[in-house]
Order: C-alpha cells, then sequence, then structure tokens
C-alpha cells in the first residue's frame, strides 16, 4: 500500500470511528511528513473527546516512589543494578502511611506504590503494605507498579486490596526488547504478566517510551496494535529521557510532538481510559504537562515520596516533580492549570467503559 496517498484527516476520523487502523495506517498517521494543520486536527479531536467524557477534569495521583532497589539491568534506566552511584532506600511499611496520610489531607484518592523489582521486598511485605492502606484508606484506589511478579503473587496483592497496576511493555517487538534489556529478561514474562493482571480483574496500564534507541515508527505501530488486542484501561506514554549512568547515556531523548502525537492517537482508540501526562513529559518540556493534557491525557501524579530519597530515584537525568505533595502545592498546581482552563478532581477516578 502506498502509505503517503492515505489521507490524513479522513484517517483520523476513521480512528475516532473504529478505534483501530491497520498497521500501515498506523505509520503513516505517526511519520514525519504529518502537517501542522493536521496535528492540530488530531490533537482538537482527542480533546474533544476527553471532554466528553472527562469534562475539564484532571484527576490526580499521588506517587510513592517506595524503593530504588532493582535487581534488573534495563539499559534505558538509572534504577538499574549496574548503576552503583544511587544510594538506595525501601520505604518502611510506616513510611509509606505517612505518605499515604499527607497525600489523604491533601485530597489524593488513589495512591500508586511505585518501586525496583527488589528482591528483599517480598511478597509478603506487600501484602502487609497494601492491607495497611486499605484498612486506613478505604475510600482510596491502591495502584501498584512494581514490576513482574507470579500469577499467585498477582492475585495476592489484588485480594489484599490492589485495584490498579501499572506494567509498561515498552515495546512488542521480541528484537526490539532485545535490545533495550538483557538477556535474562523476557518480553513474554512481561506479557504474562499483562495477561494475568486483566484475568484478576485489575484496572491494567501499559506503555512505552517514545524514541527509546532502535525504535522505529513501525514499532510503535505494533504497539498500538498490541494495545488494541489488551484493552489497557490505563496508558502511560512518555518521551525516553536518557540517564548518564546508563550504556544509553549519549543517545537523544524522545520527540515531544510525536509523544503528544501519540496520547492524541491512544485516546481516540480508549476513549475512557486513564492516560497520565507524564513527569517525563514534564521533564523534556517546560510546557510538557500542559500539552500532554491538551492532546488528550486526563491525569497527573505529583510525588508523594519522602523529599528526602526523590534524587535517588533517578530514572532518567533531571527528573522533574510536579511539586503538588501537601495541600499548598496542590493549590498551586490547580492554579497552573485553571489557566488551561482545567480543574483538578479528587474524585478516585476509576476507569471509565465508554
Ligand atoms: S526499568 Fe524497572 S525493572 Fe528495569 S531496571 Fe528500571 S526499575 Fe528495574
Amino acid at each position: 500500500m502506498n502509505t503517503l496517498a492515505l489521507n490524513i484527516f479522513e484517517l483520523i476520523d476513521r480512528l475516532e470511528g473504529s478505534r483501530s487502523l491497520e498497521h500501515s495506517e498506523f505509520v503513516r498517521l505517526l511519520s514525519d511528513d504529518i502537517s501542522p494543520d493536521e496535528a492540530l486536527y488530531l490533537q482538537h479531536r482527542a480533546r474533544f473527546i476527553t471532554d466528553r467524557i472527562f469534562g475539564r477534569n484532571v484527576r490526580i495521583r499521588g506517587l510513592i516512589e517506595i524503593t530504588n532497589v532493582c535487581r534488573n539491568d534495563c539499559l534505558y534506566c538509572g534504577l538499574r543494578k549496574s548503576n552503583s552511584s544511587l544510594r538506595r532506600y525501601t520505604l518502611t511499611v510506616g513510611e509509606i502511611l505517612s505518605c499515604c496520610r499527607l497525600g489523604y489531607e491533601a485530597g489524593f484518592r488513589t495512591f500508586v506504590l511505585q518501586g525496583g523489582e527488589n528482591p528483599g521486598l517480598t511478597a509478603d511485605r506487600i501484602v502487609e503494605t497494601v492491607s495497611a492502606i486499605h484498612k486506613e484508606f478505604a475510600d482510596c484506589a491502591i495502584t501498584l507498579s512494581l514490576g513482574e511478579w507470579s500469577d499467585n503473587d498477582l492475585e495476592l496483592f489484588r485480594e489484599a486490596g490492589a485495584a490498579r497496576y501499572l506494567l509498561r511493555h515498552e515495546t512488542i517487538n521480541s528484537a526490539h526488547y532485545s535490545r533495550l534489556h538483557p538477556s535474562e529478561m523476557s518480553r513474554d514474562n512481561r506479557l504474562r504478566c499483562l495477561w494475568t493482571l486483566k484475568r484478576l480483574g485489575y484496572q491494567t496500564g501499559t506503555g512505552i517510551m517514545v524514541g527509546s534507541p532502535f525504535q522505529t515508527v513501525s514499532n510503535i505501530a505494533e504497539d498500538l496494535l498490541f494495545m488494541k488486542e489488551l484493552q489497557p484501561e490505563m496508558i502511560g506514554i512518555g518521551p525516553f529521557i536518557p540517564h548518564s549512568a546508563t550504556p544509553f547515556a549519549g543517545y537523544n531523548a524522545g520527540n515531544l510532538d510525536l509523544t503528544l502525537r501519540l496520547i492524541s492517537i491512544l485516546r481516540l482508540m480508549f476513549p475512557g481510559a486513564n492516560i497520565p501526562a507524564t513527569t517525563a513529559l514534564h521533564t523534556l518540556h517546560p510546557q510538557g504537562r500542559d500539552r500532554g493534557l491538551l492532546a488528550g491525557a486526563n491525569v497527573v501524579m505529583p510525588n508523594l515520596s519522602p523529599t528526602g530519597i526523590r534524587k535517588q530515584y533517578s530514572l532518567y537525568d533531571n527528573k522533574k516533580s510536579f511539586g503538588a505533595e501537601s495541600a499548598e502545592g496542590l493549590a498551586k498546581l490547580a492554579s497552573q492549570l485553571e489557566k488551561i482552563n482545567l480543574f483538578i478532581t479528587t474524585e478516585r477516578g476509576d476507569y471509565k467503559n465508554v
């Protein structure tokens, strides 16, 4: 098929109507030669759908980075075990609960527990943590983002009260996956976890980095088709940003416009999904957060982690924070968002099946 012959406006309308396209059509939509008018049309359609489903509301999630210890060595990640420059930490259950209390007071009704795959953080300890949060904050959603676990462990976390799980697949293409990860890691195990999460009834999140080394537009189109199959309830899309202590230190960061375009495409594909304007987007560009929201994102995830450890959770260089961890911080975020006619909502904000 001559992909250049495909009319972009028509593709956008078809995507909105049928919620998917062929691989070659996605490639066309992601190509460099899309015009500013076409890109703007895509963004307007995505924001129109976002407004129709969520209004002008932005959902907030309180991010708690519970450990920066990781047994893995992903080539793009600053937490990789080979990075000896980090002071490693693991928060206690009591410290995590303190973060939740601070967040609850400020209005947060979702807590996202994120961390590396820490061999010292056993399934029992996670069950204990989730149970304690669930007991004290019964009206809040608990989201886990703790990497790959056995089916049995994922079930235990669900029974303890975790409602959502974020696990980016990063790339569905096996050859690309093996260039981003060490040989001990397997794409298929990641997929096994994702399908298990769906089966267990988690609101399941996946996603990719845009512009990761060796990624092609064709790879991204494959990722979109995979997501169409998985039907995630949450989608995390952020630009790749290099970390100086990784083998990818010398690679360029991902492209802002392409990341925004993908957010818009995903909004048209998954109208009711929770899609954050990620910290990486905010780090890449001073207006990244706002532009992500205007492109169809509906979530921001301010950091509730203790301030003393934040620098140690170094996924990539110069990682920014939304600075809204306190009630005052949240008020500041609210006034920034009001400038683009968006408003923070403190609802729990579950997936909307539309
Ligand atoms: S991406 Fe996740 S699993 Fe890989 S090194 Fe970083 S924290 Fe560990």
